[in-house]
């Protein structure tokens, strides 16, 4: 993560630019740009050749006024208080732009899960699990996965918690296992949303997705499945893919599903052998394509990157992967530029139908839930274009703002203020 724009302050600013257009008291507006509060603790396990060592880990409970909190929890190293305070603040936004009912909250252990065995990585898990019981449940917060973490993590998650409180209480967590109560289509959900913004994008802005040149900065579960779904389901030509060792590059056209195998395979998409061209990065970041999709982490583009961005449409797969300068220079410029919370949405949306099935103990088929991941998400791009036009808004990320933000404080509204 780049270090010039602090994303917590990112969050605030991309607050502010929507409550210009929305009515809204000055002390209500302070509460909806700042966690309702912050959980910073210190994990101290035994490594597997006996020492002690001490990770230290948060969880940021943002905004409850929409329901529990709800949000992923990151394993990286370069997590810090404020990039958990602004990913759980994105978590309240993008839960009310696809009007889930769930307020928001994001986790994260300051961890290079890659340098511990899985037995540590276990035990590290769990011992968070034990220091967020008490703040945790399926009415109170409800962890899922995020960088780094995915079913396994989910999976220890849900038995320690349940172990500690002798209950059977699956949706204390999503994003588990389908034998463990998980959901079908949760893994490709965030991937199925970006596909899913990018059709309905294309065909607000009159092109045409089929055969539009593409480029993925990242190549995780988010990029992967956008990428691959981009090409099966609408006919997108993939032309280049990165991670964080570095881009490969075919004018011609890369076989995303291909790519994966490969980086499943080998740890990375470099060698990649469809590929006629290695990149950095920022080249790719900077290749004349029809659509640009960052997903990888927070700041991928600042101001000065963003004056060279060649793409016509942006559609972000990552979280706040886009500073405000670059917002600002994207929208001088006419890029269009398709927003995280709406456009990685499909993970949370379907974390929350895994809920709805754990607490009915009744489970649905994978058309079922893609076919209500699709109408979710085409009826929050249509919720944000119509607020685009009505508030004559510079920009989507905006619109989606001001759609979310009268949510949230509609919810505030009719609860009251207490005491
Ligand atoms: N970590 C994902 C996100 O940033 C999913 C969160 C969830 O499923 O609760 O949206």
């Amino acid at each position: 993560m780049s270090d010039e724009a602090n994303p917590f302050e990112s969050l605030q600013e991309q607050i502010d630019d929507a409550a210009a257009y929305i009515d809204v008291d000055d002390g209500l507006l302070t509460r909806l740009k700042n966690p309702e509060r912050v959980l910073e603790t210190n994990l101290t396990i035994r490594m597997d050749d006996g020492r002690l060592e001490t990770f230290r880990a948060y969880r940021s409970q943002f905004n409850g006024d929409r329901g529990p909190y709800k949000g992923g929890i990151r394993f990286h190293p370069g997590v810090t208080r404020d990039e958990v305070k602004a990913l759980s603040g994105w978590m309240v936004y993008k839960t009310a732009t696809v009007d889930i009912p769930y307020g928001g909250g994001k986790g994260g252990i300051v961890v290079d899960p890659r340098e511990l065995s899985t037995t540590e990585l276990e035990r590290l898990t769990r011992a968070f699990a034990t220091e967020l019981r008490p703040f945790v449940g399926e009415d109170k917060d409800i962890p899922a996965p995020d960088v780094n973490t995915g079913q396994r993590e989910m999976n220890w998650i849900k038995d320690t918690y349940e172990t500690l409180e002798n209950t059977t209480e699956p949706g204390v967590v999503t994003g588990k296992a389908l034998d463990s109560g998980g959901s079908e289509g949760r893994v490709e959900a965030t991937g199925r949303s970006t596909m899913l913004t990018a059709r309905e994008a294309f065909d607000y802005l009159g092109r045409d997705i089929s055969g539009a040149t593409v480029a993925v900065q990242g190549y995780g579960n988010a990029g992967s499945v956008a990428a691959k779904l981009l090409e099966s389901d609408l006919g997108a030509n993939v032309v280049a893919v990165s991670d964080s060792s570095g881009a490969v590059f075919n004018p011609a056209g890369l076989d995303a599903a291909a790519a994966k195998d490969y980086k499943t395979e080998t740890g990375s998409v470099v060698g990649f052998d469809e590929a006629t061209q290695e990149l950095t990065n920022e080249e790719l970041l900077e290749l004349d394509v029809d659509l640009l999709v960052p997903a990888a982490l927070e700041n991928a583009i600042d101001g000065d990157l963003a004056e060279r961005v060649e793409a016509d449409v942006i559609v972000e797969a990552a979280n706040g992967p886009l500073t405000p300068e670059a917002d600002d220079v994207l929208t001088e410029r006419d890029v269009h530029v398709f927003p995280d919370i709406l456009a990685n949405a499909g993970g949370v949306t379907v974390s929350y139908f895994e809920w709805v099935q754990n607490r009915q103990r009744f489970y649905w088929s994978e058309e079922r839930v893609n076919d209500e991941l699709e109408r979710h998400i085409t009826n929050a791009f249509d919720g944000l274009t119509e607020a685009y036009r009505a508030y004559d808004l510079p920009n989507f990320r905006t619109a989606a703002y001001v759609v979310a933000l009268k949510r949230v404080i509609a919810a505030h509204a009719e609860s009251g203020t207490w005491p």
